[in-house]
């Protein structure tokens, strides 16, 4: 029984990577095949529109390893690595990015910390964010502290997705199908004891990131309502305030008039009062929209991706 080797599976998603996936490749291989495992390669080509599908294709005609899932069209990062953790078979499974700023050197120290059965994941944090914009950094601690702060999701800051985990894990995070999805929440949701890997920033190797400024916000915004109701709570929280604030100035109001009559004035300030509330009113409507589009596109229950194209026979459906 000792004797069969664990098999790891490796899940990368790629978006127009046809330039960094086979530099990926010939790196991450050299690393798995001075290891003691098997491993299988899971390349979720996200409906890329240059030629990752056809280096996929390559790769797998000459490598057994080498699985590959094609979307139909691009479903997000997030879809690319649930489509994987649903197909990959492996005992430890990880996540990488393909252009290689997820070291695959760090693999071999992940797997022996696995392998001594104290830690059900080794998580990876990078503790630099060289060759990042400052204001992006600024904006990703800023996004880390207050997601922390509001919700239970438990996000270490400068976490990657690069994990690798052990199969109960990765039956969990299959468990979670919701539509609307935050990885990194979910690692910390579905808990298990995690080792802490740190190491530095590197740059990506080929290729350009695919995430714009607003794709980021956007983003991060989504993981907030993803893991905490405290928007809602803040909502609530502005309308008792002002139905507290609003019956005190109608007392003051009603004494004022019985004591001194009504002299009139205060055109301004009352402009001012009433395009305040009106802010806030439509401020609360707006998170409450949040949650209801959310919660409008999780009751339609559509698949979270559509596979085109795959070289898996037996699939491990969700
Ligand atoms: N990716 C994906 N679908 C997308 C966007 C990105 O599968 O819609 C993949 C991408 O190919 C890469 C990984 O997600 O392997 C991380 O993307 P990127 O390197 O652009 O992000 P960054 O490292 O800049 O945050
Ligand atoms: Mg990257």
């Amino acid at each position: 029984m000792n004797e069969k080797k664990k098999l790891v599976s490796l899940i990368v998603p790629c978006y127009n990577e046809e330039e960094a996936l086979p530099i990926f490749y010939r790196e991450t291989v050299k690393v798995l095949e001075g290891m003691d495992v098997d491993y299988e390669l899971l390349i979720v080509d996200d409906g890329s529109k240059d030629r990752t599908y056809e280096v996929a294709l390559e790769l797998a005609e000459k490598d057994d390893h080498v699985k590959y899932i094609s979307f139909s069209r691009n479903f997000g990062k997030e879809a690319a690595m649930y489509a994987g953790f649903c197909n990959a078979k492996g005992d430890y499974v990880a996540v990488m990015d393909a252009d290689l700023q997820d070291p695959p050197s760090l693999l071999p120290q992940m797997y022996a910390i696995l392998e001594e059965g104290k830690y059900d994941s080794v998580a990876t944090r990078r503790v630099t964010r060289k060759g990042e914009s400052k204001v992006r950094s600024f904006f990703a601690k800023l996004f880390y502290k207050i997601i922390n702060m509001i919700s239970d999701a438990d996000v270490v800051d400068g976490a990657r997705d690069f994990r690798l985990m052990r199969r109960e894990m990765v039956d969990a995070i299959v468990s979670i199908g919701e539509y609307n999805r935050f990885s990194k929440g979910i690692f910390g949701w579905v808990g298990f004891r995690t080792y802490w890997l740190p190491f530095e920033n590197v740059e990506r190797v080929a290729g350009k990131t695919k995430w714009s400024f607003w794709g980021l916000v956007k983003y991060a915004i989504s993981g907030i309502i993803n893991f905490s109701e405290f928007p809602l709570d803040v909502a609530s929280g502005f309308g008792i305030l002002m139905t507290i604030i609003s019956f005190v100035m109608l007392v003051f109001i009603i004494v004022r008039k019985l004591l001194f009559g009504d002299p009139v004035a205060g055109w301004a300030s009352t402009m001012c009062v009433i395009i305040f509330i009106g802010g806030i009113q439509l401020l609360c409507l707006g998170i409450m929209g949040q949650y209801i589009g959310k919660t409008y596109m999780e009751t339609k229950n559509r698949p979270q991706y559509i596979v085109a194209r795959s070289n898996i026979t037996k699939k491990k459906e969700e």
